[in-house]
């Protein structure tokens, strides 16, 4: 096993999906930051993000700029769009303003639910990179990917066409996200994470060379939880976590962020 001696900083970041109104995401916040100050969570090897439903992104904004917390904000997708006759779609620009730095975009939540293809996937990613806000790019296969062409094929071409469209020195985050491991309970193996994760840093490696290759931060994302990060966090080209239902927990996302701290189980 390739030990992750990286300097990508580490990403660890809560996709609340459709949970916590706007006054539950207030209390969530608070607490959370409570609980890794009482444990004395150093952030400077780790980032740690939340992506809230729209509603709750002003809320939670302005707790954080109040409080000074070390949490960085996202969105879990945005509109193509910059402005216009598109009722129910969020702009950018909004999102921007509400100091934002990541938006979600192609989960696989959107894919399957709005039937998003790699075109509206990289339409929404140009527009996050219009706004200068990070776009998160989940890539991923299903059950019946894995079983009929494997594992990577599907992630490698799904970010193979976002990566065409787009400017070399994007900044961006991939999240390997194997559908069949999201809210199942199965999580990936570290390695078989690690395998994925390795050869779509080659893919961005091969199209955008080896200085954006070597700074881009892949995430893994399916049933993390505490017990397992510690083990995807030490693979060579795993460079964080997107996790979703253990998230919503105070306590294990806190023991997710401080995964240097927990014995490796694998
Ligand atoms: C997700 O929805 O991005 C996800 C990884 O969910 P979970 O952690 O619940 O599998």
């Amino acid at each position: 096993m390739v030990e992750n001696t990286s300097t990508r900083k580490a990403l660890i970041a809560g996709n609340w999906k459709m949970n916590l109104d706007h006054l539950q995401a207030i209390a969530f916040v608070q607490k959370l930051a409570w609980t890794l100050k009482d444990q004395s969570f150093q952030s400077s090897n780790v980032d740690v993000a939340v992506f809230p439903p729209f509603t709750d992104l002003r809320s939670v904004q302005t707790l954080i700029s109040a409080d000074n917390l070390d949490f960085q904000l996202g969105a879990q997708d945005l509109s193509p769009y910059d402005s216009g006759a598109h009722t129910g779609d969020i702009s950018g620009a909004f999102l921007a303003q509400l100091a934002s730095r990541y938006v979600i975009i192609g989960h696989s939540e959107r894919r399957a639910d709005h039937g998003e293809s790699d075109e509206v996937v990289t339409a929404k990613v140009q527009a996050a990179l219009r706004h200068k806000l990070v776009p998160v790019i989940c890539v991923g296969e299903t059950a019946e990917d894995l079983e009929k062409v494997g594992a990577a094929k599907v992630p490698t071409e799904q970010l193979a066409a976002v990566l065409a469209a787009i400017p070399a020195e994007s900044e961006i985050v991939v999240a390997y996200e194997p559908v069949w491991a999201i809210g199942s309970g199965t999580p990936a193996t570290a390695d078989q994470a690690e395998d994925v994760c390795a050869i779509l840093r080659e893919t961005i490696r091969g199209a955008h060379g080896d200085e954006q290759a070597d700074r881009t931060r892949i995430l893994y994302g399916g049933s993390v939880k505490a017990a397992n990060i510690a083990g995807f966090m030490k693979r060579a080209n795993v460079d964080g976590a997107l996790v979703g239902g253990a998230s919503l927990d105070v306590e294990e996302f806190a023991a997710i962020c401080q995964f240097e701290k927990h014995v490796t189980l694998d």
